[in-house]
């Protein structure tokens, strides 16, 4: 069978691209039995699907990509998209941390409108249709599988994370050997293990204000303990920086500078500090507990150097990264196909012009707070302009 177009993957950036792309319009291939299963879990299950404020913002919240990008994050920026929403029907909601959703808060109805709008587009969609062949033809034709032939082929297979999604990085050894270069995929956006994790019974204590450092780059936000991680988007955002043996640095409590005097105290230190500090007693029995000391200790009878210890400990507790908790609970995907292989205002590659790589397939990863999904968005718009005019 002949197409003009073929898209494979029906997530985000392709479901996009059907509903952005009239012209020439052919067959989405899926490999699993129904599309957008990551869409629906976006925001959980509510999709947060961009940001509010200023594009230029953005940048700053796709790692070193985030320059790269810029052109295609601008041309179709988060006004765009949410024009494009509200314009099919779609009411949105921005919430004070800038996180923008479907009113309704139902991932379902933006998967129904983007395969409505490709439907009518002319688009047909094929699931339980996994690629495992590509090869591009003497005549430039790209021939899918061994029997479908396209002039354009439009990658938005996604990357590794979650791959009961079908997001499983299948098409990189296939796109390697068409001479893609492929950074090394790794989790992103995941929960990060630490040697020696201390927090295994506070599993769900939080900190909403935390500072987290790894090398160089350093977030303030909210810090969440796992039975066996850190986690909480101040984690998940650095977690790109990850490095197996690396350092990460946290402060509990970034405002302390010295503990409260507990002098005329008659309390534990356990107690006292947990008090004081506003922190949950059982996280403060623990450092204590790593002070060396005994958490029924009066307050008033720790030691100068006790103290400093504790402070340290609530201020600038360092710990050697060990890992993360890998692709099945990874929101994203570091690596991918390489931002030199395509023109990155088209997204077309510069070895083939007639094949596309959009959204979480390319080497682009985002923080927590709908960016993703934006960049899904911005590329898939960028590409579907570009195949038009071929
Ligand atoms: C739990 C969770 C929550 C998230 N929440 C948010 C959020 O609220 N906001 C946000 O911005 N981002 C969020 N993200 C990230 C965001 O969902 C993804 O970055 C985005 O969905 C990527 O879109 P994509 O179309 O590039 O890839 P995907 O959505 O991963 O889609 C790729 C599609 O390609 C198919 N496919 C793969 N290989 C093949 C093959 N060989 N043949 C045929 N089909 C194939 C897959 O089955 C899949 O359907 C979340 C991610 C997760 C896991």
């Amino acid at each position: 069978m002949k197409y003009q177009k073929i898209i494979i993957g029906s997530g985000a950036a392709g479901l996009f691209f059907a509903a952005a792309c009239s012209a020439g319009a052919g067959l989405i291939l899926e490999k699993t039995d129904s599309p957008g299963k990551k869409l629906l879990l976006s925001g959980s299950g509510q999709c947060n699907l961009t940001h509010g404020g200023s594009i230029k913002a953005f940048i700053s919240h796709y790692g070193s990509a985030g320059k790269r990008i810029r052109s295609a994050l601008y041309k179709h920026n988060n006004q765009s998209l949410m024009d494009f929403f509200t314009e099919h029907g779609m009411d949105l909601l921005e919430r004070p941390d800038g996180k923008v959703f479907p009113r309704c808060l139902d991932a379902r109805q933006v998967l129904e409108l983007l395969l409505r709008l490709g439907r009518e587009n002319g688009w047909q969609l094929k699931t339980d249709c996994p690629v495992t062949s590509l090869a591009v033809q003497p005549n430039g034709m790209f021939l899918i599988n061994g029997e479908l032939e396209t002039k354009q082929v439009i990658i938005a297979a996604g990357g590794c994370s979650y791959p009961a999604t079908g997001s499983d990085g299948s098409m990189f050894p296939i796109l390697e050997s068409l001479g893609l270069k492929i950074v090394s995929p790794r989790p992103a956006l995941v929960p990060i293990t630490v040697q020696n994790y201390p927090y295994k019974a506070l599993r769900g204590i939080s900190f909403p204000s935390a500072v987290v450092r790894i090398d160089s780059h350093q977030l303030t936000g909210p810090l969440l303990l796992t039975h066996n991680s850190f986690s909480g988007p101040a984690v998940l955002d650095l977690s790109r920086y990850a490095q197996s043996g690396s350092s990460m640095e946290i402060s509990y409590a970034s405002e302390l500078t010295t503990l409260p005097k507990a002098s005329s105290s008659k309390k534990s230190a356990a107690v006292f500090l947990a008090e004081r500090l506003a922190l949950p007693k059982r996280f403060v029995e623990i450092i204590l507990k790593r002070a060396g000391i005994e958490p029924g200790k009066k307050a008033a009878a720790l030691s100068g150097k006790e103290q400093k210890t504790i402070l340290r400990l609530l201020t600038c507790d360092t710990f050697s990264i060990s890992g993360t908790s890998g692709f099945s609970s990874a929101m994203a995907t570091c690596g991918g196909v390489s931002l030199d292989e395509t023109d990155l205002k088209t997204f077309a590659c510069k070895k083939y012009p007639g094949l596309f790589v959009i959204g979480e397939a390319l080497d682009v990863d985002g923080d927590t707070g709908g960016y993703n999904l934006q960049f899904a968005f911005s590329s898939a718009k960028r590409a579907a302009v570009a195949a038009s005019n071929e």
